[in-house]
């Protein structure tokens, strides 16, 4: 079909057949189709939808644009996790450790931060020596050793999403269900695991901003999941106040090191590592959250951790040695009574502006800077207790987020019903 016609068929509301859609997208990725033609089918998408088949079509085409990751040579359960990402989201740091400590295979290819949420490859890039950047072969090493890696997207995986990302940031084109999802299902289908645990936020600190949105997307993810032959589950997770105390890439680092060695350093962060971990090894077939909690009190994956750590090339050495910003300042509670709320988009804008997150894609990022929580929600304060640190390379720059960062907080004179963190939960038929 001509350029011209599939996208007049989706301007007018039509249907496309399979084959059509790969034909567009792989002559988008091989230049055979210029950006204007596929921008304006972007624009069409976003603006009349596309079904569940075509859905799936769509997808499919993106994830067989380029190079596959081929695990087979890898024995055991393959597992993949994905955030939609949020505000001191930490949490594949700690679950693929915990995964690994448990026999279950995890190889899996993380993104960088941009704008007011963080990056996983940001995160860990921040231990001294850690390497992203692993061809596939040095993947199948390593975990074929440890269990688990985490790194970037191998050059040629999902060309066709890499350059459609692009258009579509461009073009007012992100926010579309079906262009969201098959995003992020071509790379995990890409990936080569045989189940995928899906972390989608709801909130003000995410991409989805309400619970009802965030669960559209997770049964449209779950659902492209099961049309492909993988084991998926998503869990709601809340992301209205950032997640944990620490919003700054090493200093979510030790936050993690800390809560695998046993430290209850935040419930909320717990409660999603733990129901997320325990997802993924009911997925496996190896239990449940009792085995994740028998991990954090023995230490299994921390010990994993610093394998995974050590295997990518990072230094050990910083856990005991903890570098810190040069500049810390303090924010003070303005009244006394409760913290009620932290507005996580706030407190994640704050830290980029700190130097913890990138404004566009080829800024680089201070991995000390950022925010840590003194007084979660929920805490009580007096007036002039501290309620949060500010972490930057200097002391101008710390001190020009005070204002944003004690807006940030609410404190009322009660003390705020706890909101629950898991919002939803939602499998793949074929899971087990
Ligand atoms: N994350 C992705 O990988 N793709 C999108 O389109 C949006 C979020």
């Amino acid at each position: 079909m001509h350029p011209v016609d599939f996208i007049e068929a989706k301007r007018d509301r039509r249907r496309h057949a399979s084959e059509e859609i790969r034909d567009f997208v792989l002559g988008f990725t091989r230049g055979d189709i210029p950006d204007y033609q596929a921008s304006a089918w972007l624009m069409a998408v976003c603006l009349n939808g596309l079904d569940e088949d075509e859905t799936f079509a769509l997808t499919r085409a993106m994830a067989e644009s380029g190079d596959t990751l081929d695990l087979s040579p890898l024995s055991g359960f393959k597992l993949d996790k994905h955030s939609t990402g949020g505000v001191g989201d930490k949490v594949s740091l700690a679950v693929v450790p915990l995964l690994a400590a448990s026999g279950v295979t995890v190889a899996k290819m993380s993104g960088r931060g941009l704008g007011f949420t963080g990056g996983t490859l940001d995160k860990l890039e921040s231990i001294p020596g850690f390497r992203t950047s692993l061809d596939s072969r040095e993947i199948l090493d390593i975990v074929s050793r440890t269990g688990a890696c985490i790194c970037a997207q191998t050059s040629n995986l999902v060309p066709a999403d890499r350059k459609m990302y692009a258009l579509r940031d461009v073009t007012g084109t992100v926010e579309s269900l079906p262009l969201i999802a098959a995003s992020i299902m071509s790379k995990k289908i890409a990936g080569g695991a045989d189940a995928v645990l899906l972390d989608v936020k709801a909130g003000r600190g995410a991409f989805m901003k309400t619970a009802a949105m965030a669960k559209n997307l997770a049964s449209l993810l779950v659902k492209i999941g099961e049309a492909h032959g993988m084991y998926t589950a998503a869990t709601i997770t809340a992301m209205d106040s950032p997640l944990g105390r620490a919003v700054g890439n090493w200093m979510e680092v030790q936050e993690v090191a800390a809560l695998l060695q046993g430290d209850v350093c935040d419930e909320r962060l717990r409660e999603v590592v733990v129901r997320l971990t325990g997802e993924g090894l009911a997925l496996a077939g190896k239990g449940g959250a009792h085995e994740v909690e028998k991990m954090l009190s023995t230490g299994a994956g921390w010990e994993k951790f610093q394998e995974i750590v050590e295997a990518q090339g990072g230094e050990l050495d910083a856990f005991d040695n903890p570098p810190r910003a040069s500049a810390v300042v303090t924010v003070y509670a303005p009244a006394g009574g409760y913290v009620a709320d932290i507005d996580a988009l706030a407190i994640g804008r704050a830290a980029m502006r700190l130097g913890a997150g990138r404004v566009r894609k080829d800024d680089s990022i201070d991995p000390l800077a950022g925010v840590s929580i003194a007084a979660p929600v929920g805490a009580r304060v007096a007036q002039g207790d501290p309620v949060a640190h500010l972490h930057a390379s200097s002391h101008d720059a710390a001190q020009a987020a005070i204002d944003s960062v004690r807006d940030a907080f609410t404190i009322t004179a009660a003390p705020p019903e706890p909101g629950a963190v898991i919002l939803d939960e939602i499998r793949s038929l074929a899971a087990r």
